[in-house]
């Protein structure tokens, strides 16, 4: 480097990798003055520096520390994305939950109307239509987590085993063509605290009654979603979000709304079947 002169497009062969700029003073050919006031003539080779004068220099990173900054942005990366990921999860769960307590909130509403029914198990004349003046908001029908367009992310408690108990037959089969005109009476349910009456269904299912009798295992296993707030991959880690006959809204662990104790059931005999393992859950 040329002492006292004007170092323009100077470049230093940084570690082998290439040449980079790495210094170049704010000198401009012509002529100037100094920081005191005195004349100075740049670019020739003979600009006086005044005493206490320095360079003013700008330090560019080389190759080597730009890939160690972008490693270190990627290591940092890899941390924070899975805790956001959960974070942004745990705001969705906690979306839906708000979603099916408000649902809960119009059932009990409705059933305060109806001499304590709740909505018939009607088709095609669903508990939505019959539920919507009380929760009055489409969007509540949702949860956040459904990746599915459909409108729906809930299923209601179709209080089968009860009214396979209370029913005649001919009766109980006029029940399950979706005919039976009465609802459940929800201060018939013994346990309300863990009789669950909202539950959500899996992704595109077109269920809108959980039903012990429907399907070859019936929908508690074949239409239920255990975990639609899951730590993906590991559904057994996830949960789904509830609602129960005396109010409240909680979310239940992978398989817990239906072992050991079938919290959609009424009766002993369905309450208490034999737990079903959970390895046979989807
Ligand atoms: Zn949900």
């Amino acid at each position: 480097m040329p002492a006292g002169g004007a170092i323009v497009g100077q470049t230093f062969l940084s570690a082998g990798l290439g040449n980079f700029p790495v210094a170049r003073p704010r000198f401009r050919r012509g002529t100037g003055t100094t920081r005191e006031g005195g004349p100075a003539v740049f670019g020739t080779g003979k600009c006086r520096q005044p005493a206490g004068w320095k360079a003013r220099t700008t330090h560019a990173f080389t190759l080597i520390e730009l890939l160690v900054v972008i490693s270190i942005i990627g290591i940092l990366s890899a941390l924070l994305l899975p805790t956001l990921s959960r974070a942004k999860e745990k705001g969705r769960s906690i979306s839906c939950l708000s979603n099916i307590r408000q649902l809960e909130m119009a059932l009990q509403m409705y059933a305060g109307d109806h001499e304590d029914h709740a909505p018939p198990r009607s088709f095609p004349t669903l508990w939505t239509s019959r539920l919507y003046p009380y929760f009055g908001d489409m969007t509540l029908l949702h949860c956040p987590s459904d990746d599915h367009d459909s409108r729906r992310s809930y299923i209601i408690n179709g209080w089968n085993d009860y009214f396979e108990r209370m029913l005649s037959a001919d009766e109980f089969e006029e029940f399950k063509r979706f005919q039976w005109p009465q609802g459940m009476k929800l201060s018939a349910v013994p346990l309300p605290t863990e009789t669950i009456t909202f539950g959500e269904k899996q992704t595109g299912s077109p269920h809108a009654y959980m039903d012990f009798v429907q399907g070859v295992k019936g929908n508690d296993l074949e239409e239920l979603e255990h975990a639609r707030h899951s730590a993906r991959p590991n559904r057994r880690a996830g949960s789904s979000n509830f609602a129960f006959t005396d109010g409240s809204a909680r979310s239940l662990g992978f398989g817990k709304s239906i072992t050991p104790v079938n919290l959609w059931a009424i009766t002993d005999k369905w309450r208490n079947a034999p737990p079903v393992p959970l390895e046979n859950i989807p």
